[in-house]
C-alpha cells in the first residue's frame, strides 16, 4: 500500500487525457490518517462544455450500435473492475472511511455485479412492441449528465453510467470532489476496454462549477443526480430551462419500525447494523428505530450490547467494524447534530459527542439517543453514526411517525409475522421496505418517495430511466 499522494492532473475528454486548464486543484484526504492522499484538477466550466461536445458528437454512432456490442463493453468493464477490485477497495477505504473488509464486497464488489447486470438486462429487454397500428420502440434519451456524492462512490457513479451506456446515452460524469480517486480508476479502465471516443466523459470538479454546466447545458438532455436535497433542488431549477430529464436520487430519514410481536433482539441488533453501515454514511441507512412505548427499555439494553459490538478503527485495520467520517467538516456536523439532541434532553443511550481516543481520523463514536418524535432529530438527516429511538403507542402513531418527515427513501418491518409486517409496510410512503430483515435485492427498483428523490436505480428499472419511447404509426392494411 502506497501512502504517498497521487496527483491527477487530467479531465478524460473525447477518449483523451487532457491536462487540466486551471491549475486549481482539489484535495482528497485519507479519512483514517488525515493524509493527503491525492489531488484532482478542478475543472472548468469550458472542460465540461468540451466534455458535453464530445458526448454529443459520439451519440449518433453509439445509439445505433447493436445492442449485444455496447453491452459486450459493460461486460469488458465489468471484468477491468475485477482485475482492479483490491487497488479501487484500498482507495475507496481510504478516501471514504469505510473499512477495507467490506469496501471489498460492497463498494468494489457491487458495482462489478452491476456492470454485468445491466450487460444482461439490455440483453433480455424488449425493445419495440406492437400497439394497435403502432410500433411503440425505446430509444436512448442522448446525452446525459451525471452527478455524484461521495459515500458509496463507484456504486453511485456505476448505477448511472452502466445502464445510461448500455442504452445507447453518451455520458459526462462528475464525481464528487471528495472522493474522487476510484473514479480515476474506472476511467481508466473503459479507456482500457476500448469504448469509442466521447461515449464517456470524466471532468472533476466543484458542483456549481462543473456540475451547473451539466445542469443547464441544452446539449445535455438528461441529467442524473445522487446526493442531498439541497443540491438536488438547485440542479432541479437549473435544468427546467432547458426541460431536461431530471433523475434525483437524494437524502433519506428512514425508519425501523420494531411491531410489538418481532423478535426485539433480532430486531434492534439488525436496526443498529443497518444504520451503522459506511458510519451511517448511506443515504437509505435506518437511523430512526420506532419501538412500542412497552418495551422500549428492553430495546434500550439490546441496542446498548449491539453498539458494543462496532469497534471504530482505521479503514485498513483489518479489525474495525466502524471506520472514520468522510471529512473534518462532515464530523464536525455530525457531531453538532448529537450536541442538539442532547440539549433537546435525549437519553443518551450510548456514545456521544466526545472525541474517541484515536491519533488520527475523522471519528465519531456510534451513538444511540433515545427522543422524541417532536424533535430536532427525528427530522435531520444526520448522515453519520447516530441511531435515534423513538416510543410509539400504537401501530397507528408508528405509522403516522415513520411517514413524518420529509424524506421516503428506505425503512424496515420487523414483526412475528411476515404477514403483519407487510400490512403496516404498505402503508408506509417510502421507495424501499426490508421486511424481517430481507437482504438487499440488485435487481428491486431502488429510489425515492416525496424528497428522497424521483429517480429509480438498479436492474431493469434502472436501465428504463434512460430511455424515451417513440411511436410509429402504420395505416392499418385494408380488410
Ligand atoms: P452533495 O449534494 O453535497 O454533493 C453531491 C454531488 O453534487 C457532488 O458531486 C457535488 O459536487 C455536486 N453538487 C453540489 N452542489 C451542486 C450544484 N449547485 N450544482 C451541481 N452539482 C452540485 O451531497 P454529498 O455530501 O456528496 O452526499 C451526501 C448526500 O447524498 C446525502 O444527503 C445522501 O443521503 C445523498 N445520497 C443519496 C443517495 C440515493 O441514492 N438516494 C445515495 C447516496 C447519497
Amino acid at each position: 500500500m502506497t501512502t504517498s499522494s497521487t496527483v491527477y492532473a487530467s479531465h478524460y475528454i473525447n477518449g483523451q487525457w487532457v491536462k487540466a486548464q486551471s491549475p486549481e486543484t482539489l484535495p482528497v484526504y485519507d479519512s483514517s490518517t488525515e493524509a493527503l492522499m491525492a489531488t484532482v484538477p478542478a475543472g472548468t466550466a469550458a472542460e465540461a462544455e468540451a466534455a458535453v461536445l464530445a458526448a454529443r458528437s459520439a451519440f449518433e454512432a453509439w445509439s445505433t450500435l447493436p445492442v449485444e456490442t455496447r453491452a459486450a463493453y459493460l461486460d469488458k468493464v465489468a471484468a477491468g473492475i475485477k482485475a482492479r477490485s483490491e487497488e479501487l477497495a484500498l482507495a475507496i477505504a481510504r478516501e471514504v472511511g469505510m473499512p477495507l473488509k467490506m469496501a471489498r464486497a460492497v463498494q468494489v464488489g457491487g458495482p462489478a455485479w452491476h456492470w454485468g447486470n445491466f450487460a444482461k438486462v439490455a440483453r433480455n429487454f424488449e425493445w419495440e412492441k406492437k400497439v394497435g397500428n403502432s410500433l411503440v420502440v425505446r430509444e436512448p434519451i442522448g446525452v446525459v449528465g451525471c452527478i455524484t456524492p461521495w459515500n458509496f462512490p463507484l456504486s453511485q457513479i456505476t448505477l448511472k453510467i452502466a445502464p445510461a451506456l448500455v442504452a445507447g446515452c453518451t455520458v459526462v460524469l462528475k464525481p464528487s470532489e471528495i472522493a474522487p480517486v476510484n473514479a480515476m480508476m474506472l476511467a481508466q479502465i473503459i479507456h482500457e476496454a476500448g469504448l469509442p471516443p466521447g461515449v464517456f466523459n470524466l471532468v472533476n470538479g466543484l458542483g456549481p462549477v462543473v456540475g451547473e454546466v451539466l445542469a443547464t447545458h441544452p446539449e445535455v438532455d438528461m441529467l442524473s443526480f445522487t446526493g442531498s436535497t439541497r443540491a438536488g433542488k438547485r440542479v432541479s431549477e437549473l435544468a427546467s430551462q432547458s426541460v431536461k430529464r431530471v433523475a434525483l436520487e437524494l437524502g433519506g430519514k428512514s425508519a425501523s419500525v420494531i411491531l410489538d410481536d418481532a423478535n426485539l433482539e433480532a430486531a434492534v441488533k439488525g436496526t443498529v447494523s443497518a444504520c451503522m453501515l459506511n458510519s451511517g454514511q448511506t443515504c437509505s441507512a435506518h437511523t430512526r428505530m420506532l419501538v412500542p412505548a412497552s418495551r422500549y427499555n428492553e430495546a434500550r439494553a439490546l441496542a446498548q450490547a449491539a453498539i458494543a459490538k462496532f469497534s471504530i478503527g482505521p479503514s485498513l485495520d483489518e479489525s474495525s467494524k466502524l471506520g472514520p467520517l468522510v471529512s473534518s467538516a462532515q464530523r464536525d456536523r455530525v457531531l453538532g447534530f448529537i450536541r442538539t439532541g442532547i440539549e433537546e434532553g435525549a437519553d443518551v443511550i450510548a456514545g456521544g459527542a466526545e472525541a474517541p481516543a484515536m491519533a488520527s481520523g475523522y471519528f465519531v463514536q456510534p451513538t444511540i439517543l433515545g427522543i422524541k418524535a417532536s424533535d430536532t432529530l427525528a427530522q435531520e438527516e444526520i448522515f453519520g453514526p447516530v441511531l435515534v429511538v423513538i416510543a410509539y403507542q400504537d401501530e397507528d402513531e408508528a405509522v403516522r411517525i415513520a411517514n413524518s418527515t420529509i424524506y421516503g427513501l428506505g425503512g424496515a418491518v420487523w414483526s412475528g409475522s411476515d404477514e403483519h409486517a407487510l400490512k403496516v409496510a404498505r402503508r408506509l410512503r417510502t421507495g424501499q421496505v426490508d421486511i424481517n430483515g430481507g437482504p438487499f435485492n440488485g435487481n428491486a427498483p431502488f429510489g425515492g418517495y416525496k424528497q428522497s428523490g424521483n429517480g429509480r436505480e438498479n436492474g431493469v428499472y434502472g436501465f428504463e430511466e434512460f430511455l424515451e419511447f417513440k411511436a410509429l404509426q402504420f395505416k392499418p392494411s385494408p380488410a
